[in-house]
């Protein structure tokens, strides 16, 4: 066992002036909650990170809080787990539900890349090895336990837990530590959605806190159109015109389905023509399960304008990819078609494949719709770059590489202040997470103009008091 702190804080193990990897360590004199348990994805540096001994012995850890189901805020669980964690860990329903489909999908990628690797021979390391496996993933997954939205929880010897809707995926939420020995409370946003999503309700205002612990991502960014359907048409249309398929690579879950009701809204008014639209992606398939059964009950986090509407995910001529061979039978289909595929910075995943076949064609396009991190094959391709590795060879960029960021999953730098804004009373302290420096040292200053405070922005390793 490791010795608690004489007072609480905080401990920044992840997503510190990066935006992966997100893992935060509340300590007080008698319980150790660790906030989130992400990936490091991106640049090798990052990811080289997910190998390093974790900084605390993870069966010390009390309880893990998980904000949402996305990789970089619960795919290292099935590690910690692994390392000896073993203690409940506290999300919402939906969060457990994708939580389980995102891990055993990342453990099999792992296992599938460690496998491919060995076979080509370019891997660096001699064998290489996965993170871990897809039974580490099953394993973490029996750990969940569900906190209701909106109620107190008790999750560690004189700490209770509270979710707030963060509008950002299925399930995702801000989360709430209060603490029985006085410490003032600590407000954690996780990733923090749009007000526009035309499936999730908006954010919930920031209930009151000692200390607010908020992302950044977008803190240097302003979006520009609503909601990215204009665009999305535009760019389908011209790719149509001149007879090529669109491949989207997209986070498997939230984007696809986000996709999904603008290429409806799209074919609906005529703005294109009705055409497949592919949806290849195992772990997309079954988020989009969760989002028709999510909308069909009505859950708490839905729009009470599309409860009960599940077809608002259909776009007329939806094909949806079960085998292996189903997948490959795409790259006999004859454009226009849409093909939409995980994983959504292009890291791994059946994307691969399309983009393999799509890059070199000159009438086809690829289309961004989410955050690219540095590092990542999508980050290069909407740098320009004119060939991209996949499985250790270059393939040349002909194709259009158009970038639609409206459609990102997160808030932009207006959208964060005024969340900040809402507080039901101002925090005594405000920590910036979840972004790189630069949109941090932007966001810090939208904050210091628009609310004149001053916020922290703790690097790796860091301690910030509560
Ligand atoms: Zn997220």
């Amino acid at each position: 066992m490791t010795d608690k702190p004489p007072r609480s804080l905080v401990r920044f193990l992840g997503a510190a002036r990066t935006v992966t990897g997100s893992k935060f360590l509340v300590e007080t004199p008698t319980a150790r909650v660790l906030v989130d348990c992400g990936l490091f994805q991106g640049h090798k540096r990052l990811r080289e990170m997910n190998w390093a001994e974790f900084p605390i012995d993870p069966s010390s850890i009390d309880a893990v809080v998980v904000s949402h189901a996305h990789l970089d805020h619960v795919g290292y669980l099935p590690a910690l787990v692994r390392n000896g964690f073993s203690g409940n860990v506290w999300a919402s329903e939906s969060t457990g539900r994708l939580a389980g489909v995102v891990m055993a999908d990342s453990g099999r990628i792992q296992e599938h890349d460690a496998e491919r690797a060995n076979r080509k021979g370019y891997s660096r390391h001699e064998p290489a090895l996965p993170l871990y496996t897809e039974h580490d993933a099953v394993v973490a997954s029996a750990l969940f336990r569900v906190a209701p939205w909106m109620r107190q929880t008790r999750i560690a010897d004189g700490v209770t837990l509270r979710l707030t809707r963060a509008g950002h995926i299925l399930g995702s939420a801000s989360i709430l530590l209060e603490f029985e020995d006085g410490t003032a409370p600590v407000h954690l946003s996780g990733d923090l959605g749009r007000p526009g999503h035309p499936v999730l309700d908006p954010p919930d205002p920031p209930p009151s806190a000692g200390t607010v612990i908020m992302e950044s991502t977008y803190g240097d960014t302003e979006h520009v159109d609503e909601d990215g359907t204009r665009e999305l048409g535009e760019v389908i249309s011209r790719t149509a015109d001149r007879g090529g398929a669109v491949v989207i690579p997209a986070f498997a879950v939230d984007r696809t389905e986000v996709i999904l009701v603008a290429l409806r809204k799209l074919i609906e008014s005529g703005v294109i023509p009705r055409m497949p639209v592919y949806l290849d992606s195992p772990m997309a398939r079954s988020a989009l399960g969760f989002y028709v059964r999510a909308v069909a009950e009505g859950e708490h986090e839905i729009r009470d304008s599309i409860v009960g509407r599940p077809d608002v995910f259909d776009p007329g001529d939806l094909r949806i990819t079960e085998s292996v061979e189903d997948s490959k039978a795409i790259n006999l289909a004859k454009p226009p078609f849409i093909v939409i595929s995980a994983s959504g910075m292009a890291t791994g995943g059946r994307v691969l494949h399309h983009l393999k076949r799509m890059l070199p064609d000159s009438k086809s396009t690829v289309v961004l719709v989410g955050y690219q991190a540095a590092g990542t094959r999508g980050r290069r391709l909407l740098n320009g770059e004119d060939r991209i590795k996949i499985h250790g060879e270059f393939w040349p960029v002909r194709a259009e590489i158009a970038s639609v960021p409206a459609f990102s999953v997160h808030a932009d730098r207006s959208e964060l202040v005024d969340w900040l804004a809402s507080a039901e009373t101002p925090p005594e302290q405000v920590i910036a997470v979840h972004g790189d420096p630069e949109a941090m040292d932007s966001f810090r200053e939208a904050v210091a103009d628009r609310l004149s405070r001053n916020i922290l922005t703790p690097g790796h390793g860091e301690t910030i008091l509560l």
